[in-house]
């Protein structure tokens, strides 16, 4: 077992700059997970690391050793790819020791070990009575887990699990995510893990990396992620529905400060204020900000609550098992709170929005708002 550890790493496709000086350490037997939008870079940092790819610049260490020059198969790594690439005409079984009969490991194992191993994860993974079966004789879900346990048949110094259950349906993806916790915590291995899923990822990592086109805007423990995103990127990449944004000015007004945006106004706690101050900006001698407000930090109500409160009308609801998702529709972009389901509104009406100023966040622009 060993980290992992990327120093100011580039890698170019032509003029396509996909990794862009990336430096991060995954340390021994940590489950640590890059997590980004399509194009981000992902796959791209995983290949770097396995060795599939190589970086245009920097370093990439496995352990102490600099592997920049050593091929894919002397690194010891395992990796799973999203499109689990299985052969068609070997059993599950074959497909699975596969990695274990390649020409340089050939004698590692007797042929009673291969099986002990085959049979420790296939039964962790859930796949024990599919290994007669042929690949064409498996659904998505189970080819999914058929390729996550070749990966995983090894004990290699770490493994690279590019969107490894991103094919599974929802049931399936929640019972495969607690087996991956358990796998991870049960084998005590390093594992580099990738996602576009932020449940995923906050659910199973030690901590995560969140990149935005090829380059590290924040990495943290899954609660410094969800609860102190460095900014409005970060904040908008965990959460269902996503972070409300919204722009405007810090007026004021008889020594109180509110917040002004186009759509509505409230009055700013004073304790808040020295956060505004190091996140806000003047522009045209205004003072500006971005505010960030989860949808579950929001109360809605037919009355005025408290200073912190405007009104908007609402624009739609969507009711869900246990909670409401009311839409309201700013000038910009929408606006959103997760509400119980025994509030019960009508489209249009004007209803009171309260935020909870404990949290509230203040952030520069760096995200487009969108409808
Ligand atoms: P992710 O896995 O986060 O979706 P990738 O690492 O696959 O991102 O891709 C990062 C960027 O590099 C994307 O803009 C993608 O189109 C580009 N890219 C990836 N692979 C290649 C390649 N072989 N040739 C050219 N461009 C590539
Ligand atoms: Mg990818």
């Amino acid at each position: 077992m060993a980290g992992v550890k990327l120093v100011n790493v580039t890698m170019k496709y032509g003029s396509l700059i996909a990794v862009n000086n990336i430096s991060f350490e995954c340390r021994e037997g940590e489950f640590f997970t890059l997590l980004g939008p399509s194009g981000a870079g992902k796959t791209t940092t995983l290949e770097l690391i396995a060795g599939i790819k190589k970086p245009t610049k920097g370093q990439v260490f496995i352990g102490d050793r600099m592997v920049n020059d050593l091929p894919p198969d002397e690194r010891d790594v395992a990796m799973a790819f999203e499109n689990y690439a299985l052969y068609p005409h070997f059993s599950v079984y074959d497909n699975i020791a596969f990695p274990l009969r390649a020409p340089r490991r050939k004698g590692e194992l007797s042929g009673g070990q291969e099986k002990e191993r085959v049979y420790e994860i296939t039964n962790l993974l859930g796949i024990g009575e599919l290994l007669e079966r042929k690949p064409q004789q498996l659904s998505g879900g189970q080819k999914q887990r058929v390729s996550l346990a070749r990966a995983m048949v090894r004990r290699p110094m770490v493994y690279l699990l590019d969107e490894p259950i991103a094919h599974l349906d929802a049931r399936l993806k929640i019972s495969a995510r607690s087996t991956l916790k358990q796998l991870a915590h049960k084998l005590g291995i390093t594992i580099l893990y990738v996602t576009h899923n932020y449940r995923e990822a906050l659910g199973l990592s030690d901590r995560v990396l969140a990149i935005r086109k090829g380059t590290v805007e924040q990495i943290g423990t899954p609660e410094e992620i969800y609860e102190a995103p460095v900014n409005d990127f970060v904040a908008r990449l965990v959460g269902d529905p996503p972070i409300n944004l919204v722009d405007g000015a810090v007026v004021n007004e008889d020594g109180k400060a509110f917040f002004q945006g186009d759509d509505f106004r409230f009055l700013l706690k004073q304790e808040l204020l020295s956060k505004l101050e190091r996140a806000s900006w003047e522009e045209d001698g205004k003072r500006l900000v971005r505010i960030g407000i989860r949808p579950k930090s929001i109360r809605i109500s037919s009355e005025r609550l408290s200073d912190a409160s405007f009104q908007l009308p609402v624009y739609v609801v969507v009711r869900e098992a246990k909670n409401s998702i009311v839409t309201f529709e700013l000038t910009h972009n929408f606006f959103q709170a997760v509400v119980n389901n025994g509030v019960h509104l009508k489209v249009g009406e004007k209803v009171w929005v309260e935020v909870d100023q404990k949290n509230l966040y203040f952030f520069k622009k760096s995200v487009a708002l969108t409808k």
